[in-house]
């Protein structure tokens, strides 16, 4: 129906998550209407993601350098990690200028139907970095994983992990609260 590059970019744009048929022909005409500049800018944003951002070498966040911003900062509590799924569960808990400790970030939860194994998460690393502590001794584990199955699974499966491996760790969950349904932003 529409000249192959169009055809790409609608595509394209339809992979992302949320974005039917209709919304990724509304976005292709959007960017054809836009200025070069516009256009060109959005293409570089999502190559140089691509080609800077990776994780961090300690939590497991998105990070421009080999540590995260927040691993690189000395204010943070060393001996305070709060577990979360993805990189955008740090923003949330951020947003509430509350917490002051360091995060793990385990890429996912436990899902068994869809392939997803504790050895496909951060889980081992996350361990390791308690009962090493290179820095100095972890006091808590805070487990934010989200109010769902898998990550309830999750916040399970590793509390039994710690308790195992450092019963001197004290482990804990989000307050309950939160809404049945509700994720954890
Ligand atoms: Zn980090």
């Amino acid at each position: 129906m529409y000249a192959p590059p169009v055809q790409r970019l609608i595509t394209e744009l339809g992979k992302l998550p949320g974005i039917g048929q209709r919304t990724a022909q509304r976005l292709a005409f959007h960017v054809l209407r836009a200025s070069p500049e516009d256009a060109n800018a959005l293409a570089d944003a999502i190559r140089e993601v691509k080609l800077r951002i990776r994780l961090c070498e300690v939590c497991f966040n998105l990070a421009d350098e080999p540590r995260c911003r927040i691993c690189q900062d000395e204010r943070r509590d060393a001996g305070l990690i709060c577990v979360v799924e993805e990189p955008g569960d740090v923003i949330p808990i951020e947003r509430t200028h509350e917490y002051r400790g360091r995060y793990h970030v385990l890429g996912g939860a436990l899902s068994p139907l869809d392939g997803v194994d504790p050895e496909d998460l951060k889980i081992a690393e996350l361990y390791e970095r308690v009962v090493e502590a290179p820095d100095e001794p972890i006091r808590e584990v805070v487990l934010a994983t989200n109010p769902t199955t898998t990550g309830e699974a999750t916040a399970l499966f590793i509390a039994d992990g710690l308790r195992e491996r450092m019963p001197q760790v004290t482990v804990t969950r989000l307050a309950s609260g939160l809404p049945v349904g509700g994720d954890l932003e």
